[in-house]
């Protein structure tokens, strides 16, 4: 099926698209037009995006491949063109979390977090716009958050990792921007999906989807949300726009949470 939609006939890679905001992405493109190549480790879960897209005007196909493996990823680039001839849009969403202090740390643990949130950026970046440069433009996009910006909680890996994806960003887009090929982060807030709510646990996820005080909008982002941004800045109507970060955090990087935080004057 064809139509008009926004991304209609584009060629789209999504890494970690097996649940949350990856599935999201994913969906978001089909819905759009775009045929979508489904990538991450759980394959019943890449599966299960594929069967959601089933129906849509664009349709998705399921990968495996671990981010973390070279190899892993310059399969998955050589598979997408022998099966759809091109590659368009590239979204680096595959990203892991951890909770431990900065003094505790375990270092086989932060490199793990910087192989899967950054690194691989880098790798799968790098294949794809030598691709896109040869095929005259592309879009290429990553899923930060909005702890790249500023420091929440002992993460430190975590932090790095995502802050080095802002750097890499603005890099990249300077450097493609002669090729064609845009490149720009969206910043997702704390957004409802399974790595909040393992983070979190029931009863504080109630509270973060219902009452979120730290959020002026008093809840979570949902991954549909985190979705949308992905779509305009795949598409055309952001053909002048490179080397940002656009968040989607419900207002929470907005508000500075100063004058909430003094002791009350009696
Ligand atoms: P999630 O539900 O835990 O999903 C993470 C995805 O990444 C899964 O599809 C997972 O697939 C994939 N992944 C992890 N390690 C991988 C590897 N080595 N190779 C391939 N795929 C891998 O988390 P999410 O909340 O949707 O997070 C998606 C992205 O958004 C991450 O980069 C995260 O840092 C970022 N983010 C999330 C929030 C939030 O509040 N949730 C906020 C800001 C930013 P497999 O396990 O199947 O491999």
């Amino acid at each position: 099926m064809s139509g008009s939609g926004r991304l209609d006939g584009q060629i789209a890679i999504v890494s970690g698209a097996s649940r949350g905001i990856g599935r999201a992405i994913a969906i978001a493109f089909a819905t759009q037009g775009a045929k979508v190549a489904v990538l991450g480790r759980t394959v019943d879960g890449l599966h299960e995006t594929v069967r959601q897209c089933a129906g849509l005007p664009g349709m998705a196909l399921a990968f495996a491949c671990d981010v973390r493996r070279e190899e892993d990823i310059e399969a998955a680039v050589l598979s997408v063109q022998q099966t759809w001839g091109r590659i368009d849009i590239l979204v680096n969403n595959a990203g892991i979390d951890d909770d431990t202090s900065f003094l505790e740390v375990d270092r086989a643990r932060w490199r793990d977090i910087i192989d899967t949130n950054l690194t691989s950026t880098f790798v799968f970046s790098q294949e794809v716009a030598r691709v896109m440069k040869q095929q005259g433009g592309g879009v290429i996009l990553h899923t930060a958050s909005i702890d790249g910006s500023g420091g929440d909680g002992p993460f430190a890996a975590y932090n790095s990792s995502k802050a080095g994806l802002l750097g890499l960003n603005r890099t990249m887009a300077l450097e493609l921007a002669q090729f064609g090929i845009r490149s720009n982060c969206v910043s997702p807030g704390f957004t409802k999906t399974d790595m909040t709510a393992a983070a979190a646990g029931p009863e504080l996820m109630d509270y973060l989807e219902n009452s979120f005080d730290r959020v002026p909008m008093r809840r979570l982002v949902l991954p549909e949300e985190v979705a949308a941004a992905f779509v305009f800045l795949a598409s055309s109507e952001a053909s002048a726009i490179t080397g940002i970060d656009l968040r989607v955090d419900a207002g929470l990087t907005a508000n500075w949470y100063i004058l909430e935080t003094l002791p009350k004057s009696s």
